[in-house]
């Protein structure tokens, strides 16, 4: 199985190259941010309380995004393996995604961390933001929220996965096509 955690601030490039990662190796993507706003278009309780959050840049609880992505495991048992785009977020996501994936024999194949200057993350997020249509894009007071949740909660989960050796960071500034193939690059070194 090949199960890629990809890594990075908002804004990084992971749903786009997610895209384009599903389809080579026919994988699951698994986006709690877009499971969160699914069940906000479907009006969830679960929606509404994230909501909130997401709307002020803050994180949903980890109880919460634990549970969508247990629940959404449990749905893809024959899956060749998963993409975890924006999740895990915080070291006790990403224990607890251990945990749930050695209950089902399996494991993490490794992380890549998209690196992107805040300035540039700044700029591309409010530029989707006219596009998306998302609250959170189109705020900057939000976005630097979002930005300082990133840094305090989410980078220390890179040392997580770097004290397993499952590590590898790549320039996540230059063409779409460019970062998918080193992206490509780290996938064949983790299959190895
Ligand atoms: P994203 O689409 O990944 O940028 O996520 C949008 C928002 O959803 C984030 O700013 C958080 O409020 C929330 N969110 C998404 N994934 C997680 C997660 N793994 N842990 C906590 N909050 C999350």
């Amino acid at each position: 199985m090949l199960n890629l955690v990809l890594f990075g601030p908002p804004g990084a490039g992971k749903g786009t190259q997610s895209k384009k990662l599903i389809e080579k190796y026919d994988l699951i993507h698994l986006s709690t941010g877009d499971l969160l706003r699914g069940e906000i278009a479907q009006g969830t309780d679960l929606g509404l309380e994230a909501k909130k959050l997401m709307d002020d840049g803050k994180l949903v609880p980890d109880a919460v995004v634990i549970g969508m992505i247990s629940n959404k495991l449990d749905a893809n048992k024959e899956a060749k393996g998963f993409i975890f785009d924006g999740f895990p977020r915080t070291v006790a996501q990403a224990e607890a995604l251990d945990q749930l994936l050695e209950s089902k024999q399996s494991a993490i194949s490794g992380m890549t961390a998209l690196e992107v200057n805040d300035d540039e993350l700044e700029r591309r997020l409010l530029e989707r933001g006219k596009e998306s249509g998302r609250p959170d894009d189109a705020n900057p007071e939000v976005i630097r929220k979002r930005i300082k949740e990133y840094n305090d909660k989410t980078a220390p989960v890179a040392g997580f996965y770097q004290n397993q050796n499952k590590f590898k960071n790549i320039n996540g500034v230059g063409s779409v096509e460019d970062i998918f193939g080193a992206i490509i690059d780290v996938i064949e070194e983790y299959s190895k």
